[in-house]
């Protein structure tokens, strides 16, 4: 967040407590930490994808180091939503992020920050999470 708040026309508005979140796929591996933030961005500076090049050269200002697919990494910056905008500029960005709606440690940060939100396709957080098996223990998500 403070290196993004650098950038003109990105603020953050409001951010997520941190949950610690257990690996899904790779079991074998630390748990995650997860967080979801919500930034007002100028539209008159920023696309969604020049929004996510900015993360990218974020991440690797961050020495982002991942050696497997679903494996650790150091650092992981995604665009789940930008607005109400459907995105997919091909392999490149696709918002909604595709898989926000099946993940817990999505969704329980984004009901921290906005519990109302209702997702493009008319589909609310309250809702994705009725549909998902998980547990929370403190700041523990639990989720297969
Ligand atoms: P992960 O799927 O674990 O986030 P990466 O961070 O390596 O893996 O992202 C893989 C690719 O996903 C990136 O090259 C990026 O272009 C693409 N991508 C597509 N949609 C999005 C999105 N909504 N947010 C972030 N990256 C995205
Ligand atoms: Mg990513």
């Amino acid at each position: 967040m403070a290196r993004l708040e650098k950038y003109e026309g990105i603020e953050p508005e409001k951010w997520s407590e941190t949950y610690e979140t257990e690996p899904q796929g790779l079991k074998d591996q630390p748990w995650f930490k997860n967080q979801v933030v919500r930034f007002q961005v100028d539209p008159e500076l920023w696309s969604a994808e020049g929004f996510l090049s900015t993360l990218q050269a974020v991440e690797g200002q961050m020495d982002r180091v991942r050696e497997v697919k679903n494996g650790p990494r150091t650092i992981d910056l995604d665009i789940i939503l930008f607005g109400d905008r459907v995105i997919d500029s091909g392999d490149y960005l696709t918002v909604p992020h595709p898989r926000a709606l099946g993940r817990a440690f999505v969704l329980l940060p984004i009901a921290d920050i906005d519990p109302k939100l209702v997702f493009p396709n008319g589909i609310s957080v309250a809702d994705a999470l009725k549909k998902i098996d998980y547990r929370i223990e403190g700041m523990k998500i639990y989720q297969d």
